[in-house]
């Protein structure tokens, strides 16, 4: 009983490292269609597309001018879809109401789109904010640090870097509650800090769970380590240096009487 043509399709005009943009009509009205702007946040366990869209009116005579200075081809990330299809579609005049949700399902044109973004297709779009430190876009709650909402590079940079809270003996009982959350640790990211994740739970009783935490960093006290809560259990990292506090009788020679370390 569905009539194809009143489903809500999308045709992907093209993209760049922060918006994709398409439309459901090439029916002008008032010589201009309606196109819409989608925010992308890229993150290092892939794309998200942002629940936000924005609306544009864009001049149909120059639909493809506009598809062409928006995406510019020396941004790396940026692609554009087949200007020939488009311009046919307009000729027929095509037309479909606009999808809810922009999903795999709802795309017209998937073989004009990069790998990476109909990767994103493929999940539930998410709240996007900019990154507070570096201002890039970023899903609004996953990297939360000291009420600041951070991109993944940047947390990972933050809390897992030197200055973050690092331990030299297992957590007591009520420090679980103050572990830095996030939902997931990137593999990748913790090599630029020189940390590495030597215990990854996911999934068991939580009071085995700590018992497991403890026993790994209650193992190797020449070691700083610092347990993250994750979103199915914990994740133990370990500072790749050993532990800088020096035996009293082996002051470093390097470091100033009474200096701080940098
Ligand atoms: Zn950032």
């Amino acid at each position: 009983m569905s009539d194809r043509s009143d489903d809500p399709r999308a045709y992907v005009l093209g993209g760049n490292a922060s918006t994709l943009a398409f439309t459901s009509s090439l029916v002008a009205d008032n010589r201009q269609v309606t196109a819409w702007l989608v925010p992308l946040a890229w993150t290092p366990i892939g794309v998200v597309l942002g629940e936000n869209w924005q609306r544009v009116g864009i001049a149909a005579d120059n639909l493809a001018g506009w598809t062409d200075q928006t995406f510019d081809p020396a941004d790396e990330r940026s692609f554009v879809s087949s200007l020939r299809e488009l311009d046919l579609l307009a000729r027929i005049g095509w037309s479909a109401p606009v999808p809810e949700t922009l999903g795999d399902d709802v795309v017209v044109n998937l073989d004009d789109i990069p790998e990476d973004i109909l990767d994103a297709l493929a999940h539930a779009p998410e709240s996007l904010v900019q990154c507070a430190i570096c201002r890039r876009t970023c899903v609004r709650d996953h990297f939360v640090w000291n009420e600041r909402r951070l991109c993944a590079w940047d947390y990972h940079a933050t809390v897992f870097g030197k200055r973050g809270p690092w331990r030299d003996a297992p957590y007591e009982e009520r420090l679980f509650e103050t572990l830095p959350q996030a939902p997931y640790v990137a593999a990748p990211l913790l090599e630029e800090v020189g940390v590495d994740a030597v215990l990854a739970i996911d999934g068991i009783d939580d009071a085995l769970a700590r018992r497991l935490v403890n026993e790994t960093i209650g193992a190797d006290p020449a070691h700083a380590h610092l347990a993250v809560r994750t979103s199915g259990g914990y994740t133990v990292l370990r500072e790749r240096s050993a532990a800088v506090e020096p035996a009293a009788d082996e002051a470093p020679l390097d470091q100033p009487p009474g200096g701080e370390t940098p």
